[in-house]
């Protein structure tokens, strides 16, 4: 493959960690939860607070949503952002949220500790550009049908702009199943450790999109060496305005994060 000139690994180096708030992911397990969008103040207040309780270290949730048909909900934008801030502070977490144009990117920077880039814009080379010049941790997903290479090549225009911290967040790639919505490549996860200095975490919402399949698959993550998890969580799966089959509620996250905690902690004992 092409030269990696900054996600390359180099021989005897291991994966290095990138900085958000106070975790160094790559050191520490990054436990990322949170709506697929932000609705409102309570939902987004509601969601912090059982997070944050049942352990995770950083709170998502989308409010620049990249919806595949203009008329579903596209989410709240900047004020969805001041939401945020507020939720995630409350419980005094880091957030991160998705960027889809260039023109937001210096807003959401003066917002969120930090900026996602979804699958349907990995190889937006603006975005990846301005991504690249802002002070903030990017997280990369996967594109919907990315080779590890196209995905690599990716993060090198972030990080040949400047800003060395990126995280790759495997996501699924288009399958030929009709029961997932992705499938979630798992040996991407070894792979890119041996392919690059860049920490790895597994999103099994978007991975899946089946709620019953986030607990096996964020586990099989752990298993697989990944560096965190991205999980989707909503106090009222159901009546999301985004994502209703994929969302885990209050108690099941909680009853998840434990076992997160419990493999992961089995994981660095091997
Ligand atoms: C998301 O994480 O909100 C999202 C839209 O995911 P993806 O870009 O992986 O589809
Ligand atoms: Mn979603």
């Amino acid at each position: 493959m092409e030269e990696l000139k900054y996600s390359g690994r180099r021989e005897g180096v291991g994966t290095l960690p990138v900085r958000i708030g106070n975790i160094e992911v790559g050191r520490d397990f990054l436990l990322a939860a949170g709506p697929c969008s932000v609705e409102s103040e309570e939902e987004i207040l509601s969601t912090a607070n059982a997070v944050a309780a049942a352990g995770a270290n950083y709170l998502r949730g989308g409010v620049f949503k990249p919806r595949t048909s203009p008329y579903s909900f596209r989410g709240l934008g900047l004020e969805g952002l001041s939401m945020m801030r507020r939720a995630a502070d409350s419980v005094g977490l880091p957030f991160g949220t998705e960027v889809l144009d260039p023109r937001d990117i210096e807003t959401v920077s003066e917002y969120a500790d930090a900026i996602h880039i979804g699958a349907r814009n990995m190889q937006n080379f603006p975005l990846l550009i301005e991504a690249g010049r802002q002070n903030k941790p990017v997280i990369l997903k996967r594109g919907l049908c990315a080779t590890l290479s196209e995905w690599l090549l990716a993060a090198e225009y972030i990080m040949n702009e400047g800003n060395m911290r990126v995280i790759l967040c495997e996501r699924g790639v288009r399958g030929v199943d009709e029961f997932t919505r992705n499938t979630l490549d798992l040996a991407a996860v070894p792979m890119l450790h041996e392919l690059s200095c860049l920490p790895v975490i597994v999103d099994p919402s978007h991975g899946t999109g089946r709620a019953s399949l986030v607990a096996p698959m964020s586990l099989s993550a752990v298993a697989a060496g990944c560096d965190g998890l991205l999980i989707e969580v909503h106090p009222d799966p159901p009546h999301a305005m985004s994502d209703v089959s994929q969302q885990l509620n209050f108690s099941e996250f909680s009853a998840l994060a434990e076992k997160i905690r419990r493999a992961e902690e089995f994981r660095r004992s091997l």
